[in-house]
């Protein structure tokens, strides 16, 4: 293992992130559970790419299927990609009925971004001050949720998204000075002469560790983006397809009537695919100006595999599972909250479930640390998020089933007991 770390490190370099303090190497996978060079099981409670399961049999049979048959970009026609990209639009509201694919989260970012600038004719986009939507220089100048040299884009200016579990002041106030917040943002960029294209969020703030969001917040956000002439964009690279459990887009659970669409992770099963969904209004207008073309995106492989990340959802009921299984979670999150000082809050939306860690009522990122690798002892794979790294982050695959789920928790009832001991 040292030997691959060392010729890892003088490959790929030694920047590229490995989890925990020993790396874990894995040989294979299946469903939830991955097994270790050493023949080890792991349960997978992190991993939101391999939606419906690693290596999940129809999506591996979809693939080999139509890459022995035909792959090619989408200048032919081919009824594989217009059936995929009827079923994929049939989960949105009738409003948005057009798709541009892609071929990850950042393409997709990157090119609903480019749209809103030209429709708008403004450039000022707002996201939230610890975000990430991807890789592109573009979006690389607009990350604040990571280490990017880019500085924050003249351009762009950031929003402190604020959390009610963690802000001792009133609801209402926390709402008015948040859109306050904002109305400077959108006069700045006026003044600045970039006016306001877009914003860009992750409605469900997932990177920001889940927030407790002000009533009234998304919907004052919106409203004033729109007002400013902007567009609205959701990055549902996370909490898209049916993560929630309640909805199969995170924009939905709250309120929201996005222009823009942006999916990717657990689009493919792993496979590299992401879409754009927008209205046809959108796509006539940005069409026409741009001869718009993806050598890779929407081949006839990707749609099939696609197809059958749908298919194995709605026939698993895996989004209803999601609920179901992400409120027995959030329960037994909660009772470890009520008995753990250390814990301030749980927090959870379908099978995307955090546990936040204070001492003395600051951030305890050590403490979230420590459980991370307790559970990793315990064969169970999870991580952590927030602003101070201090929020668990439990996201498993959405095919992680009932079986599994008293096992994660016992793991972590132990690890939490580790940290009283
Ligand atoms: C991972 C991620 C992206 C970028 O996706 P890539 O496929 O890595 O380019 C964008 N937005 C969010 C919310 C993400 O989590």
């Amino acid at each position: 293992m040292t030997d691959l770390i060392t010729r890892r490190n003088r490959t790929i370099g030694p920047y590229s992130p490995l989890f925990y303090d020993e790396p874990l190497e894995f040989v294979s996978a299946k469903g939830v559970w991955f097994t270790d060079v050493h023949g080890e099981k792991y349960l997978d409670g992190y991993n939101n790419v391999p939606h419906v399961g690693h290596c999940n049999d129809r999506v591996v049979a979809a693939l080999c299927d139509q890459a022995s048959r035909l792959n090619v970009h989408t200048r032919y026609l081919n009824a594989r990609v217009v059936e995929y990209s009827e079923a994929l639009l049939a989960t949105f509201e009738p409003r948005l009925e057009r798709v541009f694919f892609g071929n990850s989260g950042s393409e997709a970012n990157e090119l609903a971004l480019r749209i809103s600038r030209q429709l708008t004719g403004a450039k000022g986009l707002i996201v939230s001050d610890f975000s990430y939507h991807g890789t592109t220089i573009s979006l690389a100048e607009m990350t604040t949720g990571l280490k990017t040299r880019e500085p924050l884009a003249p351009h762009v200016r950031a929003l402190r998204i604020p959390d009610l579990d963690a802000d001792p002041r009133p609801e209402d106030e926390v709402l008015a000075a948040t859109l306050a917040d904002l109305d400077a943002a959108i006069e700045s960029l006026g003044e600045a002469g970039h006016g306001v294209s877009a914003c860009l969020f992750d409605w469900l703030f997932s990177t920001e560790g889940m927030p407790r969001l002000p009533q009234g917040l998304v919907a004052g956000i919106a409203e004033r983006v729109r007002a400013a002439g902007g567009m609205v964009i959701a990055d549902e690279v996370q909490s898209g397809f049916g993560r929630t459990g309640t909805h199969m887009w995170g924009y939905q659970r709250v309120g929201l009537t996005p222009d823009l669409v942006t999916l990717g992770k657990p689009m493919g099963n792993g496979h590299p695919m992401s879409a754009v969904v927008t209205s046809a209004a959108v796509m006539d207008e940005f069409g026409p100006n741009n001869e718009f073309f993806n050598t890779f995106a929407g081949n006839p492989v990707s749609a099939a595999v696609g197809q059958a990340v749908l298919d194995e959802m709605a026939e698993r009921g895996l989004m209803e599972q999601a609920r179901v299984l992400g409120e027995t979670a959030l329960a037994q999150l909660r009772r470890f909250a009520d008995d753990h000082d250390f814990v301030r809050t749980a927090k959870g939306a379908g099978m995307f479930l955090g546990l936040e860690f204070v001492r003395e009522g600051r951030p305890a990122p050590d403490l979230t640390k420590r459980v991370v690798e307790a559970m990793k002892s315990r064969h169970v794979i999870i991580s952590r998020i927030g602003r101070d790294d201090n929020v668990l982050k439990v996201r498993p695959p959405l095919a992680f089933g009932p079986e599994e789920l008293p096992r994660l928790l016992g793991a972590l009832g132990e690890s939490l007991a580790e940290l009283d001991a």
